[in-house]
């Protein structure tokens, strides 16, 4: 069975170029990625983005016959 972790940390927004593959720092919301998208384009010209968002989910081993 598989479900949500909630035990950890919340889901994980990250923005990576998609000229270059630099990548923002891993953040719990999406305006670091936004700035981070902001601050790259305006340094590189690069101006696509790809929006990662990692979230986390646990597996639970279930007794039964096999
Ligand atoms: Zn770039």
């Amino acid at each position: 069975m598989l479900s949500s972790d909630a035990s950890g940390s919340g889901p994980i927004y990250v923005a990576e170029c998609t000229t270059c593959g630099d990548a923002s720092e891993g953040a719990e919301d999406t305006e670091a990625p936004e700035i981070w998208s902001l601050q790259h384009a305006g340094r590189t010209e690069h101006t696509g983005f790809r929006n990662i968002d990692t979230s986390f989910s646990r597996a639970s081993l279930v007794e039964g016959p096999r």
